[in-house]
């Protein structure tokens, strides 16, 4: 057997492709939706995410608009400028790029975005409305976990769902949002972490398996059940200095053995990664649609 790919990118394209006619509708009532980019500092990694975050905004219809702080920012001055996107009625969503050079200010800087624009649904407020089953943006790769699975046809609701993870921004979420009682929920659902002993005899018994810890192949073809859907949520920097960049990036997953035994699996890349800007999109568009709604 060999496993159906779960085709992330062109699931992203699709749902794109409903914002852009949302957008245009927002846009023609006279509000461009717009999203408000904060980056911190000059990682490499992190300013080519959000260069794909503005360039996807711009595809869609949606205006964004970035600032850059260098490294040695106060926190006053990062909290100055979330507060300018706050009070600004051009910007719908807030996206504080992650991680902050000084991660100790993550916390505040995050409480500080008005949870209405909370474009990345990491408030404290969205995350507990979320638990709640309350309506909230929603986090993105989490998310976009979910209309993966949706979109392909897979059956959720009774499945073992099994999430190697308990990240506040991945594990965690994805574990609530899949048992939540909704329509993209009620599986059953168990959390693993580096405590969790004989991991392989619980991810064995997954029907849908996530797997979010950030370590490459290691999930292995041996701890997937014949027929499970695996969703590989890692990304993993593998030098290769065939690569034009000298890196690959690669998953969790041992994709060429797994694939011979799954049913359906993601790549890394063209998998969740797509989906999570796609849900950051999908947020700022709705933040935009509320404001429109109550005005
Ligand atoms: P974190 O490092 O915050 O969390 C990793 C989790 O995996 C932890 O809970 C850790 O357990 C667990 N873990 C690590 N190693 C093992 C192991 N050997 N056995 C069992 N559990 C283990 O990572 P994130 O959640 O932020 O990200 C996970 C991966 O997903 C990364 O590769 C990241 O790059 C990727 N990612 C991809 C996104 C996308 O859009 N495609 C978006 C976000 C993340 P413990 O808690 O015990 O330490």
């Amino acid at each position: 057997m060999s496993a159906d790919i779960l085709d992330g990118k062109q699931i992203a394209a699709d749902i794109r492709e409903e914002l852009k006619r949302r957008a245009a509708e927002l846009t023609s009532a006279g509000v461009t939706p717009g999203l408000g980019v904060l980056l911190v500092g000059d990682d490499p990694a992190s300013r080519s995410y959000v260069t794909a975050k503005e360039r996807a905004c711009e595809k869609v219809g949606l205006h964004s608009q970035e600032t850059v702080l260098p490294a040695s920012a106060s926190r006053e001055e990062i909290l100055e400028v979330v507060r300018g996107y706050n009070a600004d009625e051009r910007i719908h969503g807030i996206l504080v790029q992650l991680p902050l050079p000084d991660s100790a200010m993550e916390a505040d800087v995050i409480e500080t975005i008005l949870p209405e624009k909370d474009a990345d649904g990491f408030h404290p407020v969205s995350v507990g409305r979320m638990m709640l089953g309350l309506p909230a943006p929603l986090p993105c790769t989490p998310h976009g976990i979910l209309q993966i699975l949706k979109r392909s046809g897979v059956t959720i609701e009774g499945a073992h769902a099994v999430v190697v993870g308990r990240s506040n921004i991945v594990g965690k979420p994805v574990a609530n949002l899949l048992s939540r009682k909704w329509e993209l929920g009620n599986a059953t659902v168990t959390v693993c972490h580096t405590r969790t002993k004989d991991l392989g005899a619980i991810t064995r018994q997954a029907d849908i398996l996530i797997a979010a810890a950030g370590k490459h192949n290691m999930i292995s073809a041996d701890m997937v059940r014949e027929g499970a859907v695996v969703i590989d949520v890692g990304v993993n920097r593998i030098e290769d200095p065939s690569a034009k960049r000298g890196y690959r990036l690669r998953g969790d997953v041992d994709f060429e053995a797994v694939r011979e035994k799954a049913a359906a699996i993601t790549p890394v890349p063209g998998g969740v990664g797509p989906m999570t800007i796609t849900m950051l999109l999908q947020n700022t568009v709705e933040a935009a649609e509320r404001v429109v709604a109550n005005s």
